[in-house]
């Protein structure tokens, strides 16, 4: 697999109490960062040599104008080498793809949406602060696939304290009616220093309780699976292998990636780096001629596998059997999960199994040596 190159858009129209991602609700600083970003591109501009996926994500990129967002395309076609056959996808919020707009993501490049959905209730969207409506978000699909759009990706979240199972359920029937190509059905956790995070600390119920978020896990899966999406990874469902997200599946794989923008991550297989995490700070360490990267870390072998281990049991595809059973005890814990109904074995490869993905952040641990 070729490298993956992602830029990192930090604007958002208003921020959602959810959200641990860097972006402000502010498009003042949109020029500067722009400036910032070409300087970062002509700095990669030669050390790498092509890239089969580029996703601009966020933040918001669909809430910047068409001539900044034409801008950004032009100046990473000019630099970057994509192959004839890349997947290059945007993010966008549903509110602002209208017809003209979704015609003109086309032209410019773009081949896949990622619709930040959520939610097709109206009041689950409002708990979530979300400033688009279901509506929005049907109309915006219609839009996209009038403009030819065959690859649409819609993002939920699932887990919520207000969202009961068959609501959320729903919601799945009501994004199925589109047929999307992808589903992102994300579990809603509170992260460190979000709006739901302080609330959550005062005593107010953000998330479900964890066996019932468990339920609506396994509920997900069966009813995608039965509407013939496979679950791939974790949180991500796809209407057949062709339209598994290719950027995401090469962080699940180790193979590198470049990131541009404030914040944003790289890593070269055996070295990550990430940028600093403010557009103001971004901006002026470019100015000065300098790369905006915050820290490094070159990962040791042994980091490595137990990279792979927790990235592997994210995936249907599951871990190599070689890498994985290296000790006598990593051979009696692979006999253990597999006896649980946690692990199967298929081609060589342990393979997690729906219940098996519940458990996929501590399945690592359980191999280690
Ligand atoms: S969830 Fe998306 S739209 Fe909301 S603040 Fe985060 S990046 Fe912006």
């Amino acid at each position: 697999m070729l490298p993956g190159l992602y830029a990192h858009v930090p604007f958002c129209r208003t921020k959602c109490p959810y959200c641990g991602f860097y972006s402000i609700p502010s498009k003042i600083p949109v020029a500067g960062w722009l400036d910032g970003l070409k300087r970062e591109i002509l700095h990669y501009n030669n050390q790498f040599n092509r890239f089969d996926s580029l996703y601009l994500g966020g933040g918001t990129p669909s809430f910047l104008s068409v001539e900044v967002l034409k801008e950004v395309m032009a100046c990473l076609f000019d630099h970057f080498h994509l192959t004839p056959d890349a997947e290059i996808t945007i993010e966008a919020n549903p509110r602002d793809i209208s017809l003209e707009r979704a015609s003109i993501l086309k032209s410019i490049g773009f081949n896949r949406i990622n619709l930040g959905v959520q939610s097709f209730d109206d009041p689950v969207l409002k708990f979530l602060g979300r400033n688009h409506s279901a509506e929005d978000v049907e109309n915006a699909i219609r839009y996209l696939r009038s403009a030819g759009f065959q690859n649409i990706g819609l993002d939920l979240i699932h887990g919520l304290k207000v969202q009961s199972m068959k609501a959320w359920i729903n919601t799945l029937k009501r994004a199925l009616a589109f047929r999307p190509e992808h589903l992102s059905c994300y579990q809603l956790t509170l992260e460190t220093g979000t709006v739901f995070d302080r609330r959550s600390q005062k005593k107010e119920r953000i998330i479900l309780p964890e066996k019932t978020a468990a339920a609506h896990f396994l509920a997900t899966s069966a009813f995608l699976e039965n509407n013939g999406y496979q679950h791939y990874e974790v949180s991500n469902f796809a209407r057949g292998e062709s339209f598994e997200a290719r950027h995401n599946r090469k962080y699940w794989e180790h193979v590198p990636y470049l990131g541009l923008g404030p914040s944003a991550h790289s890593f070269d297989g055996k070295k990550r780096w990430w940028n600093l995490r403010s557009v103001k700070k971004y901006t002026a360490a470019l100015k000065k001629g300098h790369l905006p990267i915050a820290g490094s870390e070159i990962l040791t072998t042994e980091q490595l596998h137990l990279e792979s281990l927790s990235l592997g049991f994210r995936t249907r595809k599951g871990v190599d059997l070689e890498i994985l059973t290296r000790t006598p005890t990593s051979k009696e814990a692979l006999l253990l999960h597999a006896d649980r109904g946690l692990l199967k074995i298929e081609n060589g490869r342990a393979v997690p199994t729906t219940r098996g993905y519940l458990l996929a952040d501590s399945l690592p641990l359980c191999f280690s040596a």
